[in-house]
């Protein structure tokens, strides 16, 4: 006869928090950013890539300069880049990014 599963009282399972933006420090705007088109970007949080390319500038920190180190949010959200309107929140990308970031603090 098999035995019966072993119940895991329900008071030990951690609420995992859900992935949402609002509990994120930004991952993703860690990525190099490429603009792709123009949706009004100010020309001085533009950087020049080794291939000649637009892409977001980042600053020492790492994050990209657009981002208020504060809130943590973008402050050019109106004109944020494309690549930054296709980035879903919750998709694998945004769960690999999440997870890097979070490896750092440990
Ligand atoms: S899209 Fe994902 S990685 Fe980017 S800020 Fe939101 S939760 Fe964080
Ligand atoms: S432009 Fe805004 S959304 Fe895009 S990487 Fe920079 S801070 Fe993040």
């Amino acid at each position: 006869m098999k035995n019966a599963p072993e119940l895991i009282p329900l008071a030990s399972v951690e609420p995992q928090p859900a992935v949402t933006c609002a509990n994120c420090a930004a991952c993703c705007c860690q990525l190099e950013v490429i603009l792709l088109s123009d949706t009004g970007v100010p020309k001085r949080y533009i950087d020049i890539d080794q291939w000649g390319g637009e892409v977001m500038l980042r600053l020492d920190d790492g994050w990209c300069v657009a981002l208020d180190r504060d809130s943590m949010l973008c402050t050019i959200y109106e004109n944020r880049p494309w690549v930054c309107r296709e980035f879903e929140m919750a998709s694998p990308e945004c769960l690999e990014e999440r997870q890097g970031l979070a490896t750092i603090y440990r």
